[in-house]
């Protein structure tokens, strides 16, 4: 295993800009560390890189009724965990790659947004079985974060609109192989259950029900480290 860098408490930050490539990924992911994000004053937002309209049962027949429920859930589930905003991109569901323009719009996030951490989905990850949005979107927001939000030569149109470069500290990776950042959620385990429970839609899709499911996951992400419930992150120093 790698040796552990932070165990108990999120990182500190003033601002958290949180990138998915589906609503219920922040939620799945880290809806805990959010939480006690929130309740320590950190400014939390979102970026939903898709809206999740291929995520329908299949009795929804169009995308357009998909994407706006899907965005609606993930609004509420924000709402519940005190997150200050949510910005949905809106690519198509399952044809994300990390292209220019995707790590574009996602500097311009960073520059708008400015975050001290950014949280996204580990590009790299050896679990193979992987939604490749969760890849492609992992890859092109660390490209956004570093080094392009930084440097004024990186899309310097985005100057026009105001938008100034900036610095992010740390990148978290959630869905690593190799996680060395874990925070307790033991405290906060009923409000990440409440914002997952937003995601009417998704219910059906955990085999065996969404609480035993996500209870399986925090215990073995807590299990190497001594903690009961927690959210496991890959830390990458930015600076
Ligand atoms: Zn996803």
């Amino acid at each position: 295993m790698t040796t552990p860098r932070s165990i108990g408490e999120p990182p500190t930050a003033e601002r958290v800009l949180i990138i998915g490539a589906h609503p219920d990924d922040p939620e799945f992911f880290c809806a805990g560390t959010v939480a006690r994000w929130v309740t320590t004053g950190t400014s939390v937002h979102y970026v939903i890189v898709t809206s999740g309209d291929k995520g329908a049962p299949g009795d929804w027949d169009t995308h357009e009724f998909s994407a706006e429920v899907r965005e609606a859930e993930q609004l509420a589930a924000a709402r519940e965990l005190g997150v200050q905003g949510v910005t949905f991109l809106r690519l198509p569901d399952g044809e994300v790659f990390d292209s220019l323009a995707l790590r574009a719009q996602l500097t311009a996030e960073i520059r708008r947004f400015r975050p001290d951490i950014v949280v996204t989905h580990d590009p790299l990850t050896r679990l193979y079985r992987q939604h490749p949005d969760h890849r492609a979107v992992g890859a092109a927001a660390l490209a956004a974060a570093f080094p392009a939000s930084r440097l004024a030569t990186f899309f310097p149109e985005q100057r026009a609109a105001g938008l100034q470069p900036h610095v992010v500290r740390i990148a978290l990776l959630f869905g690593s192989d190799r996680p060395d950042t874990f925070v307790d959620i033991a405290p906060v385990f009923e409000r990440k259950l409440a914002a997952l429970r937003c995601h009417t839609s998704q219910l059906g899709a955990f085999p065996g029900g969404m609480e035993t499911r996500v209870r399986t996951r925090a215990r073995e992400a807590g299990a190497s480290v001594g903690l009961e419930l927690a959210e496991a992150f890959l830390w990458v120093d930015l600076e």
